[in-house]
């Protein structure tokens, strides 16, 4: 029998990919065994990471900036976020690359291997790339399955951004407080919001957000946010000093379905973004943790990371928003209002009691709910 090279091959070298390999080379039952992560490039975009937690936490090193209050505006209402004992945290992309990098590189256990991966045969287990061809006794493998755009039986939202990193001449934003949803510029027919993290008087991110089932040209995004300046934060004297943009897809496609006694997928690619909001960051670490887990205890390291009950909640929620997108303003106004912050996030964390979760949807009130509760459920 021919040996594998690599006890573990983790495809991806990005958030998931990353933290993975850190975890491994942090724990003595890892300790020894040969892994490698293989990234067609190790120099992505950077991005701004953003997620809410109690506290203090682990990646408060790598923290850009907190918020202990938010807000959520639409035509209607004005509502100040009161987060304690929650933080909202922003963190860098590029300064995590680059900590957890030299950690697992310093390990000595983890090489690091720049190649594009084809394909794993999952009888030879072995990775083709264009470069080289990897075996392994098991793949984490963070890429994202196209067929999920095809699914007729499951709704993909797309939340697409373009955010422009600003100063302005005049004080216009209070770094004490970001904006999780402002309802005010429109764009017809659709869930579409200006989100602002907000970092001194004169500095932030603006970004104009869709949560829509397209997409839209560059110039669209360009044309709100410059509405947003205009009209809303009344002024023309700014500069702008770098932009982002992203597309990320909420979908209630089960890309977990393909995990398998010898291949897991990870990351996006392996459903860890949250289908309902887009966010992946506090999934992620929680994913890992559950991996590692499930391998000390003898199960498959795919082992139950999804939690069906939320997921059933999220497909009900992306059908409504697929159906009614003109109706998202109205939806998170309800959501927002009629719930505190903290329920909100204990919710969103996949932690409230089947009581907790009926309070929720009742607040929403809304029979869009029920038709979509009906067309996922029987
Ligand atoms: C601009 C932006 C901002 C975001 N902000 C937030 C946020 O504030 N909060 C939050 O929770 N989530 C956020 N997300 C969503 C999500 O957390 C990120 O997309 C996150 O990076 C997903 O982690 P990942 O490991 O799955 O993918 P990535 O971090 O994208 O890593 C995947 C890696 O796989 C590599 N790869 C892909 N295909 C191959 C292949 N064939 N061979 C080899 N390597 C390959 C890529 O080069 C990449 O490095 C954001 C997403 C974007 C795009």
């Amino acid at each position: 029998m021919i040996v594998p090279k690599y006890f573990y091959v983790i495809i991806g070298g990005g958030l998931a990919g990353l933290q993975l390999a850190r975890q491994l080379s942090r724990d003595v039952f890892f300790k020894g065994k040969k892994i490698a992560v293989i990234d067609s490039d190790f120099s992505l975009p950077v991005k701004t990471w953003c997620f809410w937690e109690k506290g203090s936490g682990k990646w408060d090193e790598l923290m850009t900036k907190s918020w202990k209050k938010g807000k959520f505006i639409s035509s209607e209402d004005n509502i100040d976020l009161s987060l304690s004992p929650y933080n909202y945290k922003m963190i860098n992309s590029a300064k995590y690359h680059q900590d957890l990098q030299k950690e697992i590189e310093q390990s000595g256990d983890i090489v690091f291997i720049t190649d594009e991966i084809k394909e794993i045969d999952p009888v030879t287990m072995k990775a083709k790339g264009d470069k080289d061809t990897y075996s392994a006794t098991h793949f984490f493998d963070s890429r994202v399955d196209p067929s999920y755009l095809e699914s007729k039986k499951h709704n993909t939202i797309f939340q697409h951004f373009k955010g422009w990193e600003v100063e302005t001449k005049e004080p216009v934003f209070n770094p004490d407080s970001f904006t999780m949803m402002d309802y005010r510029i429109k764009y017809p027919e659709a869930t579409a919001f200006t989100y602002i993290l907000p970092f001194t008087e004169t500095k932030a991110l603006v970004e104009y957000t869709f949560f829509t089932p397209f997409l839209t040209e560059d110039k669209v995004y360009d044309e709100m946010l410059q509405k947003y300046f205009q009209n809303i934060l009344k002024t023309k004297d700014f500069e702008i000093k770098s932009t982002e943009a992203g597309v990320i897809p909420m979908t209630d496609f089960p890309f977990d379905k393909s995990n398998s006694r010898k291949i897991t997928k990870i990351g996006t690619g392996g459903g860890w973004v949250k289908p309902s909001t887009g966010y992946s960051f506090k999934n992620t670490e929680k994913r890992i943790a559950k991996i590692i887990e499930n391998i000390k205890s003898g199960k498959l390291p795919g082992e139950n990371l999804i939690n069906k009950k939320f997921r059933k909640y999220d497909a009900i929620f992306l059908d409504v928003l697929a159906q009614n997108n003109h109706k998202g303003e109205a939806i998170f106004s309800k959501f927002y209002t009629k719930n505190t912050p903290q329920d909100i996030f204990k919710y969103l964390d996949e932690e409230t009691s089947v009581s907790e979760d009926i309070k929720i949807m009742l607040s929403l009130n809304n029979f869009d709910f029920v038709k979509s509760f009906f067309r996922k459920c029987l």
